[in-house]
């Protein structure tokens, strides 16, 4: 069967008033990223409160959709075959064509669903319903009609053309990507930062990066991974700026100066830190990691707390209550998964303690970072100044 359209169905609770239209703009925008990778020209339109994809002639339905079930906002999509209005006759025929080629053997229950967009239609969307109905009835005998609880709903629309669906395909919901601000996301090559990214885009927030990089320690298949990542990401969040830090020189002398149980914790400080940089440079409200408590000993509570001293905005820790199971059973429904399990080093790993401390004590922490006085500034600002950003979309 050959659909002209999709109707796109959102969750209309929240968004009353002025707020609907920055909704539907943000999906709308969103709607059209998401479909400029798959073949034809798609045309989606705001049309009296709906939005419409119309498809080209000649497209691939499944690329279609699944380009779609990336755009959050979206609850439902519905394909739609449009016919040409030629008198209510007519209707009924398509109606019951329609229903031949979808549903050949149908004997189920069923309504159907008129309604009117075009209000100077002559009969009312009650009797259309009906009359329909009874045609339906009348070609397949099986068939019965059942207002409350059918096995099908068979909507039909009334505009310049007919518009008729009886299927919803699942949509991923949340918030466009674009109705909540920004934020920096510190994106490793491990398994939990895609999935965080991932939850914070799906409530609208749309995401910048920052991957801190340690050549030679780190390997260019490393950053490669890093890149592969957001990518993945960028299919659900839209396009991202992915900034990549070169953090070698601030760890080796972290590692030089400072007691070696204390290494992981203070190198975490300093790439909030500079996170931070980048995302009040850019307009971000908020940072986001993928941390989750007592998953490793730089992620006790005492750990994080320690971590997040030195941050003045927000930082976001959506996987911070999941077990690394659940994680894990979201990264392979993202399909990040087989990409974050590939075996290249991290910075975090290369330069890690036997015994680090899980209870880091702020006091000494601080007293550890004077020693850092001499030449901290300036490799921070080189690490700045030397920074790559990637466009990735
Ligand atoms: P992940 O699976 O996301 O790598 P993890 O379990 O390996 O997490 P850590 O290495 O302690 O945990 O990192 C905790 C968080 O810090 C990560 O989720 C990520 O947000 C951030 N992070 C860690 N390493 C880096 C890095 N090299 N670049 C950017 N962010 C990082
Ligand atoms: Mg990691």
């Amino acid at each position: 069967m050959i659909f002209h359209a999709f109707l796109i169905k959102y969750a209309e609770i929240a968004i009353k008033g002025k707020n609907r239209y920055m909704f539907e703009d943000a999906l709308v925008k969103q709607m059209r990223i998401a479909l400029s990778k798959v073949e034809g020209e798609f045309e989606v339109k705001k049309e009296q409160g709906r939005v419409y994809v119309f498809c080209p002639e000649v497209y691939d339905f499944d690329e279609a959709v699944e380009a779609l079930q990336k755009v959050f906002g979206i609850v439902g999509i519905c394909p739609v075959v449009i016919y040409e209005d030629n008198g209510f006759d007519k209707m009924c025929e398509d109606v019951v064509s329609y229903m031949k080629n979808r549903y050949p053997d149908f004997s189920g229950s069923f309504k159907v669903y008129t309604r009117r967009a075009k209000k100077s239609y002559p009969i009312p969307s009650m009797e259309v319903s009906a009359k329909l109905g009874g045609a339906i009835l009348d070609a397949f005998p099986e068939a019965s009609v059942d207002v409350h609880e059918p096995d099908m709903t068979l909507s039909v629309e009334i505009r310049d053309k007919i518009y008729v669906y009886s299927e919803t395909i699942k949509g991923p919901g949340g918030m466009p990507v674009g109705t909540n601000g920004k934020a920096m996301l510190l994106l490793s090559g491990g398994i939990d930062s895609p999935v965080a990214g991932y939850m914070i885009a799906k409530r609208g927030v749309k995401i910048d990066a920052v991957y801190f990089h340690a050549p030679p320690y780190t390997s260019e298949r490393a950053k490669q991974k890093v890149v592969d990542l957001a990518k993945l990401v960028a299919k659900y969040s839209g396009p991202i700026r992915l900034h990549i830090v070169n953090f070698t020189d601030i760890q080796l002398y972290i590692y030089d100066k400072c007691p070696h149980e204390e290494l992981t914790i203070i190198m975490r400080r300093y790439m909030m830190r500079i996170a931070e940089h980048f995302a009040k440079e850019t307009g971000c409200l908020g940072m986001i990691t993928g941390e989750s408590i007592g998953q490793v000993a730089s992620q006790t509570l005492h750990s994080l707390a320690a971590t997040n001293e030195v941050c003045t905005l927000p930082v976001y820790r959506p996987v911070i209550g999941f077990d690394k199971q659940e994680i894990v059973e979201i990264s392979k429904k993202i399909d990040t998964f087989e990409t974050s399990i590939l075996p290249f080093e991290d910075c975090c790993t290369i330069f890690v303690a036997k015994h680090p401390v899980t209870k880091p004590n702020l006091k000494v922490i601080h007293r550890s970072e004077t020693k850092l006085e001499e030449k901290i500034e300036e490799l921070m600002e080189e690490a700045l100044k030397t920074t790559e950003v990637i466009e990735i979309s």
